[in-house]
């Protein structure tokens, strides 16, 4: 896997260098392949008990899954949360690289600032549907052992994100964004533009 170079400040940085930054330690300018890892350590068992559960009731909306996965998370969630982070500004690839949605394409254009109500809505809503889809049919073919495993993988999931990436995240746009008000504003000192976007 092949990151940004972490001694290169992002494109919408004003500094010359990383060295003495402030919160570099705090937020995640830069990412790389240990993060992904534990990232996908920390979603893949849940899909795969998810797949399984899907599986046992009807092979065949397995498909359904893995077709509202490809679209949600290259396509849609790229849209209405990506194309608000500082790191999709960069122009040095035409994919994402970062801890998350490595590789999803940046087909829409770089939109600092907020996102929107509706986008909010449509980034909540996707998800939900993604982790709520296999659990109705694991109960529907009543698979309770799978149900449980299931969902305690979908809570160590989201704890594992809540805990070590949504409070070093640099996209405060996202409503699961923790990155404390303090070191937001010393984020926008470094990155003044993004700043703006914030105060339209
Ligand atoms: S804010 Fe700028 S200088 Fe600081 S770590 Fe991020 S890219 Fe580097
Ligand atoms: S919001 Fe997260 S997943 Fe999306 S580009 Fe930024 S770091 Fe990657």
């Amino acid at each position: 896997m092949k990151f940004l170079d972490p001694k290169r400040p992002l494109e919408t940085c004003q500094e010359h260098s990383c060295d003495n930054c402030n919160v570099k330690k705090e937020i995640h300018c830069h990412f790389n392949s240990n993060q992904a890892k534990k990232f996908l350590l920390s979603v893949v068992p849940a899909m795969l008990v998810g797949l399984i559960g899907i599986y046992m009731y009807n092979p065949l909306l397995i498909l359904i899954w893995l077709l509202i996965c490809f679209l949600y998370f290259g396509f849609i969630e790229i849209r209405v949360m990506c194309s608000h982070c500082p790191h999709y500004a960069e122009t040095e690839t035409k994919t994402l690289k970062c801890w998350a949605n490595y590789g999803s394409p940046k087909l829409w254009k770089y939109r600092p600032g907020p996102m929107s109500t509706l986008e909010k809505i449509v980034f909540i809503l996707g998800g939900l549907l993604i982790a709520v889809y296999p659990i109705l049919l694991i109960i529907l073919s009543q698979n309770y052992l799978i149900l449980v495993v299931y969902l305690i993988l979908i809570v160590v999931c989201f704890y594992y994100m809540r805990t070590y990436m949504c409070n070093h995240c640099i996209n405060f746009a996202c409503p699961a964004n923790r990155v404390d008000k303090k070191v937001r504003d010393n984020f926008f000192e470094h990155n003044p533009q993004i700043r703006d976007s914030w105060k339209k």
